[in-house]
């Protein structure tokens, strides 16, 4: 029972527009909320695809003077967020459209920080010892997601990478949220199976771990409940329709394939709105596995998933039947849960083990010294230490040769806890 005395605060004041071609809604909507000369911001690859080409359009036939910046790509960098601010500056623009994966949106994030604020993004890293604050005029941002993932369009931070150190960086404020969110599941209808199955993995894992993060947010557990289940309905369908195209059918405009891929796109965002409350151990592990072995962050998620909610299961076992009962397991309890998700990682085709990604025993100390100083365990529901984490990475199955090599060096203040 919570402690009668007890205070809390929280808030959802993102306005969203769910549906198949909405993407022609936002010009009106730019217009109607006074913008009229908008930065869009995307990656580098998605630029000269129909999704940018089509905002490019709406925008134009709506009267809107617009410029495009997509020199993002990869793991976004402190260079692409000061060269967005220039590309600002130089269309005199008023506000941001950003289109793309997590990193385009977290990209836009930060370099509306540097409109109105001096100085390197990473002088604003939240975790630093001495940030400089986030207390100046943040212009407007609309966001427009092509995976269904990160739930970047909702958050309130963006992780922006050290371009020499690789650390990365977390710049956070409630001024980062987007003013208008825009979920087209015609622009995710393309994503290939492998990375429509890891990305969401990652945006189940939220829904799993917010639920389950100790904080007291019941509104935020009634989100992540419903995304949960939305995963699990939908993520297998997804997935075959990717396996689909690649064997050549053309799927883009099946009414199931965009039903389909729009509720992962909800349960991305809810998954994202959900961990507001928090994370937890589950992310810590997947942090440390991709600065360690650089594995793909939904993918660290999938494969630590069961290790972590086998951690969790002593003192969580009502939660995890809870979720058994939304996801319709077969066996309504903990270890049913465990075993549906199990289920489902094998039937979306992604590896159940760290040795089939190629993570070896002898990268245990380094994960365990990185996944340590995360901040996301700290939240997790039953306490996490060093040989915990040692244990609930053996349990998630290391191979037994050589460890790839380190991709960077950690910083002290690793940590990606807010986002992803
Ligand atoms: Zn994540």
């Amino acid at each position: 029972m919570q402690d009668p005395k007890m205070l809390a605060t929280y808030a959802f004041p993102t306005s969203i527009t769910y549906g198949a071609g909405c993407v022609a809604l936002v010009g009106h909507a730019a217009r109607s909320a006074g913008l009229l000369r908008p930065l869009i911001v995307t990656d580098r690859g998605l630029a000269p695809l129909p999704p940018c080409l089509s905002l490019q359009r709406v925008l134009a036939e709506a009267g809107l003077e617009v410029a495009t910046f997509s020199e993002v790509w990869g793991n976004p960098v402190a260079s692409q967020v000061a060269a967005g601010a220039q590309a600002f500056a130089a269309h005199a623009a008023d506000s941001i459209i950003a289109i793309g994966g997590g990193a385009a949106l977290d990209v836009a994030k930060a370099m509306a920080v540097l409109v109105h604020h001096t100085g390197d993004i990473l002088d604003y890293d939240a975790f630093a010892a001495e940030p400089l604050p986030i207390d100046r005029e943040v212009p407007p941002i609309f966001a427009l997601p092509t995976t269904a993932g990160t739930g970047s369009e909702v958050g309130r931070s963006a992780v922006i990478s050290c371009d020499r150190s690789h650390a990365k960086k977390v710049i956070y404020s409630p001024k980062l949220l987007a003013q208008r969110v825009f979920l087209d599941p015609e622009l995710t209808v393309g994503l290939p199976a492998a990375v429509t199955a890891a990305t969401g993995m990652d945006a189940l894992t939220h829904c799993v771990e917010s639920y389950l993060a100790k904080a007291f947010h019941p509104m935020c557990d009634g989100i992540a409940l419903e995304g949960l289940r939305l995963c699990g309905l939908y993520l297998p369908a997804a997935v075959k329709f990717a396996e689909g195209m690649a064997s050549g059918a053309d799927v883009t405009r099946d009414a199931d394939h965009l039903h389909a891929r729009g509720m992962m796109l909800n349960a991305a965002m809810m998954g994202a709105v959900a961990f507001q409350k928090d994370l937890g151990v589950i992310h810590s592990c997947a942090h440390a596995l991709s600065t360690v072995s650089d594995l793909h962050h939904g993918l660290a998620n999938a494969i630590m998933l069961p290790a972590g909610l086998r951690f969790n299961a002593s003192v969580a076992s009502e939660r995890m039947a809870i979720m058994a009962q939304v996801v319709g397991a077969e066996d309504a309890s903990a270890d049913g849960f465990i075993r549906w998700v199990e289920a489902l990682r094998a039937t979306i085709g992604l590896p159940s083990t760290l040795a089939a990604v190629g993570v070896k025993h002898s990268a245990l100390d380094r994960l365990v010294e990185v996944a340590l100083a995360d901040a996301c365990h700290t939240f997790n529901p039953r306490p996490v230490s060093a040989a915990d984490f040692r244990a609930i990475f053996v349990d998630a199955g290391l191979g037994d040769a050589e460890a790839p090599k380190p991709k960077a060096e950690p910083s002290a203040q690793e940590s990606v806890q807010g986002s992803e």
